[in-house]
């Protein structure tokens, strides 16, 4: 098969996939059902190429664990959306613009430079307050900020359905 094609059948069917995971999250897709298809394909179109969806506005690496964070819907998509209205392919939208109220802004590159990337920013601590030790370590879902404490994270994270990998240990 040409790996250059993508089954329209199957850029249907995850588009349709991908707006009811973001409706059951509180997110919306572009309204612009052309131009979301469009970034679908290109999604499809990374994940053959390189094994997993990695964001179609970007260079990714091939990589994995070096495009962790531009795997769709990528550790930027929240912030983009709270300070944009959109994220950087503008796939995801706010409420606001997915219902024709407002348009969405240019939206800078939030991904930091290559040499920055990996190093841990300086997070501030909270204290654990009355619980000074929990009973279970407490995960936090690196994309849209979801927290649980059990021993292990999830399979997939219930808000935004991003996997396991991506969430990291808070407490
Ligand atoms: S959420 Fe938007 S910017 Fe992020 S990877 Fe997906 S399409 Fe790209």
């Amino acid at each position: 098969m040409n790996p250059a094609v993508v089954d329209e059948k199957v850029v249907d069917r995850v588009y349709i996939t991908l707006k009811k995971e973001a409706e059951s999250g509180g997110y919306f897709l572009n309204p612009d059902v052309d131009f979301t298809k469009n970034l679908v394909r290109g999604l499809l179109k990374n994940e053959q190429r390189y094994g997993y969806r990695a964001c179609p506005c970007r260079l990714a690496s091939g990589k994995n664990e070096e495009d962790l964070d531009i795997v769709c819907p990528c550790n930027y998509r929240d912030p983009d959306l709270n300070d944009f209205g959109a994220c950087y392919c503008a796939l995801y939208v706010n409420e606001a613009v997915a219902g024709g109220k407002e348009h969405a802004a240019p939206v800078p590159e939030r991904r930091p430079p290559r040499s920055e990337r990996g190093k841990k920013k300086a997070v501030k601590t909270v204290s654990a307050g009355p619980f000074p030790s929990l009973p279970f370590p407490v995960w936090r879902c690196t994309v849209c900020g979801y927290l649980c404490a059990r021993e292990q994270p999830p399979e997939i994270c219930p808000v935004c359905k991003v996997r396991k990998e991506r969430f990291e240990r808070f407490i």
